[in-house]
């Protein structure tokens, strides 16, 4: 995390004494005095509009002047400026979901005849904007498989304008180099791109590994209790400010969220470490289990993914996913018996959950395709959440006993 050096939002916040740590940044990292009744909590301004221009105002500070929701809203700033201390970032935006971050930052990034080079394992719906969406304006889209990915220089080329990223990936937690893909792009003149949202920026920060943007679904770790739909941008001034979303796509976050996530972020150091924990106790624990026939985790894949996660990130998170030795019969077994960790697509949340990708995620997927991505037919996801982790592990553990 950077010092709070002041971003566009930066001097409506108490400063920071440089010392502070991850977990007191969050905390004290955003806050601004409420002039009305000094709350300790700021307050949600559930309004779309606001006195304006300046004299017709009652505000005493110039700086406290807005003029509609949509371009800025108090509330939002706050967890904004979190996003911007969190991932090393000049400026942020928070937007309505992490699709709407997504596309704004394709959408406003790329003109007729670029090429945007991505991985084909990305979340479905960020693979539907750059197949179906994307190529109506003229725009090439290179999807690359995991096995590809491990050598950047070869898949950008003159033409690539934009590279998007996860790692890990979803949902066989495939791990990727950022450094090497953001010299890469470098070489090329692209801009690298990373959906952090598996990782959160507690675990990795793309920007310092030379990344230009990072992106994220809020609505996952950084919400962190499955009640809220948020997505966030964070990078460079110049770049965040051509993916601004307020004036023309219209999708920024809405106060109530914005004051839910602000909320949560308070505590996401101490979520994601117990997720770190419960993740590794979890992948350590089944990886020898009768009924599994292949554990995925950051690092399981292979000797040179293992060294690559050692070295970009600081925890692995709390995602594993099970190969089932049953294949897909033994599914459902496995999950009736679960009585801890609920069934339920999404991630990132205090509650485990378990979710099969060939149904939710990864429907729209062709059985070669899924094949091609490694998600065989028995494979179950499961997002660990703050849980004690024996108790996830006995829970797991008998359910596979079980289902076997
Ligand atoms: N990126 C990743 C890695 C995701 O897993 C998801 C949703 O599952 C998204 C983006 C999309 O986020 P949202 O559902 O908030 O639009």
């Amino acid at each position: 995390m950077t010092d709070a050096t002041p971003g566009e939002g930066g001097p409506r916040f108490r400063p920071l004494p440089p010392w502070v740590g991850p977990t007191t940044r969050l905390v004290h990292g955003a806050e601004r005095p409420d002039r009305n009744a000094g709350a300790v909590v700021f307050p949600i301004y559930q309004t779309s509009t606001f006195h304006y221009p300046a004299e017709h105002s009652e505000v005493e500070d110039p700086r406290d002047v807005y003029l509609y929701s949509r371009m800025d809203n108090p509330t939002v700033e706050g967890p904004q400026e979190l996003m911007r201390q969190l991932e090393g970032g000049e400026a942020a935006r928070l937007f309505a979901s992490g699709m709407g971050a997504i596309s704004a930052t394709v959408l406003s990034l790329v003109r007729p005849g670029d090429e945007v080079v991505a991985l084909a394992s990305l979340y479905g719906g960020t693979t539907d904007l750059l197949t179906d969406l994307v190529p109506r304006f003229g725009v090439r889209v290179r999807l690359i498989s995991d096995a590809e990915a491990v050598a950047p220089d070869a898949c950008v080329s003159e033409s690539t304008r934009l590279v998007l990223l996860e790692s890990p990936t979803n949902p066989t937690l495939r791990v990727h180099d950022l450094a090497a893909w953001a010299r890469a792009a470098d070489r090329v003149g692209a801009l690298l791109a990373v959906d952090n949202t598996f990782a959160t920026p507690i675990n990795q920060t793309p920007i310092a590994l030379g990344a230009d943007l990072v992106l994220h679904s809020a609505t996952k770790y950084l919400g962190g209790h499955s009640d809220l739909l948020g997505g966030a941008v964070v990078g460079a001034e110049q770049v965040v400010r051509r993916i601004d979303p307020r004036y023309c796509l219209g999708a920024p976050l809405e106060p109530f969220g914005a004051f839910l996530l602000h909320r949560s972020l308070k505590t996401l150091a101490l979520r994601v470490a117990r997720q770190n924990e419960n993740g590794r106790r979890v992948a350590e624990a089944l990886r020898g289990h009768p009924a599994v026939a292949r554990v995925h985790y950051p690092g399981f894949a292979s000797a040179a993914e293992e060294v690559v996660a050692s070295r970009q990130m600081r925890g692995r998170g709390g995602m594993v996913s099970l190969s089932l030795r049953g294949g897909a019969a033994a599914i459902d077994p496995f999950l009736r018996r679960l009585r801890l960790v609920h069934v339920a697509s999404s991630l990132g949340s205090v509650e485990s959950l378990a979710s099969v990708p060939r149904v939710t995620s990864h429907r729209h997927l062709s059985a070669d395709e899924l094949e091609a991505r490694g998600i065989d037919p028995g494979l179950v996801r499961l997002s660990l959440g703050i849980e004690e982790p024996e108790d996830l592990v006995r829970d797991l553990t008998e359910a596979l006993d079980a289902s076997g």
